[in-house]
């Protein structure tokens, strides 16, 4: 594609013929076969790194058996397990959560505690309030402060939640309820006022030939061989479509497109929250030190949502920090894709573009508890991107 016609469709400058396509319902009036066809124009990302407004970073909490979903007795109290969702929470967040539910109120429990109050907390909260029992959580941080908070917030149920070598013969058929049954609920937020769950086009961009460098930290010596679930979902997610180059606008030798489920984590969180105050669920401030702390509870059950710190509140190493790290542009609503390019993820959201330079391997980041910011790696990221911009 010549830089003329990249900068005219990135400006949004349509020709005739692209201008009468996009009226009314493109869907119906323009057929992608015709010849004049040409996709509504794409509003260019900025890319000077001074539009960075905050850089955040979080450990994503591994286990190579998969996430904890179990229960166990520690004195009186019965103690339900709902840990461990790596790069996967938000994701498999409600049916993990259902899964926790379950063997919460196994017996009719009438009334207990949630410790957290992340994505799996939330979750696991407000579904066993709405079973019926009296809920309480107890959380020594809310959102915006939890990790979940930090998030990147795209549909993605198998990134790092087990490693192949590591689960159980039936865990893939577990994960695959998991990952149906959140797939479903996350549904129920698609068009509600804040948007907190819609579905996005993103961009899968390849350049030409030694072009493709991977940009992101370098990963972590070793190899983990994390799962690779998703084609188990093939029928139930949207699927990608190569695009012909006057269907986009980048200067790259390939693009495919496919409807990315997001997830506005930042409204989210507040809706969920929200949800579960309305309908009588109560929220405490409270830091646990020691397993031993729960039996001050006056609640007979306890479902442990603690994320990465049940590392340290149960002494449970199989949890292994993955670090990631996110670059906040400030918000550009005009800009309604997402990108993927040379490992790095661009996903617009309400409270700010989120970029993530991935880098060449899922090593990254594992084994790095260290959460302090890195600006220049995300302005190696901004400079990897800027070209795909360069003809505005
Ligand atoms: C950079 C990055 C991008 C990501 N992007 C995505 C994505 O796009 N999609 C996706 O599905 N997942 C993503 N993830 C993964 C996702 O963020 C995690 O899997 C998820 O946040 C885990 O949620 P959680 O509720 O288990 O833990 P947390 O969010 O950490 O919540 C734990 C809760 O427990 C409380 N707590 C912990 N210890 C104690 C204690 N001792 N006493 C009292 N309270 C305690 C905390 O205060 C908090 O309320 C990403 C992760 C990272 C790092």
């Amino acid at each position: 594609m010549n830089a003329q016609l990249h900068r005219r469709m990135v400006l949004g400058g349509l020709g005739a013929a692209g201008l009468a396509g996009c009226a009314a319902s493109p869907a119906v009036l323009v057929r992608p076969s015709r010849p004049d066809f040409q996709r509504p124009p794409l509003a260019p990302l900025l890319t000077d790194p001074g539009r960075l407004s905050r850089i955040t970073v979080c450990t994503r909490p591994f286990r190579a058996a998969g996430p904890r979903i179990e229960a166990e007795a520690i004195g009186d109290k019965r103690v339900v397990h709902n840990y461990g969702h790596g790069g996967s929470g938000w994701s498999l967040s409600w049916g993990s959560a259902a899964a926790a539910r379950d063997l919460a109120l196994e017996g009719g429990q009438p009334e207990v505690a949630v410790i957290g109050c992340g994505a799996l907390g939330l979750t696991a909260a407000l579904q066993i309030l709405r079973s019926g029992a009296r809920t309480t959580i107890y959380a020594a941080e809310r959102t915006p402060h939890t990790r979940s908070a930090r998030a990147t917030g795209v549909w993605s149920p198998d990134s790092r939640i087990a490693a192949e070598s590591a689960v159980s013969a039936d865990f893939s058929a577990r994960w695959e309820a998991m990952a149906r049954r959140s797939w479903a609920e996350h549904h129920a937020f698609v068009g509600l006022d804040g948007e907190p769950v819609k579905f996005i086009d993103q961009y899968s961009l390849r350049g030409p030939r030694g072009g493709n460098a991977s940009v992101g930290p370098e990963p972590t010596p070793g190899r983990v061989d994390f799962v690779r679930y998703e084609p188990r979902l093939q029928g139930l997610t949207p699927s990608s479509r190569a695009l012909r180059p006057e269907e986009h606008p980048f200067p790259v030798e390939s693009a495919r497109v496919f409807p990315q489920m997001t997830f506005n984590v930042a409204e989210y969180a507040r809706q969920l929250t929200e949800a579960f105050l309305m309908e009588g669920g109560r929220i405490v401030e409270r830091t646990f030190h020691h397993p031993s702390e729960l039996v001050e509870l006056p609640q007979p059950v306890v479902v442990n949502c603690t994320g990465y710190g049940a590392r340290a509140l149960f002494g449970d190493e199989s949890v292994v920090p993955v670090r990631g790290q996110i670059a906040w542009l400030t918000p550009q609503p005009e800009v309604t894709y997402a990108l993927w390019y040379r490992s790095i993820s661009m996903v617009p959201r309400a409270d700010g573009i989120v970029i993530q330079a991935n880098g060449s391997s899922q090593m990254v980041g594992y084994g790095v508890e260290d959460e302090t910011p890195d600006r220049a790696d995300a302005e190696r990221a901004l400079a990897a991107l800027a070209p795909l911009f360069a003809a505005v």
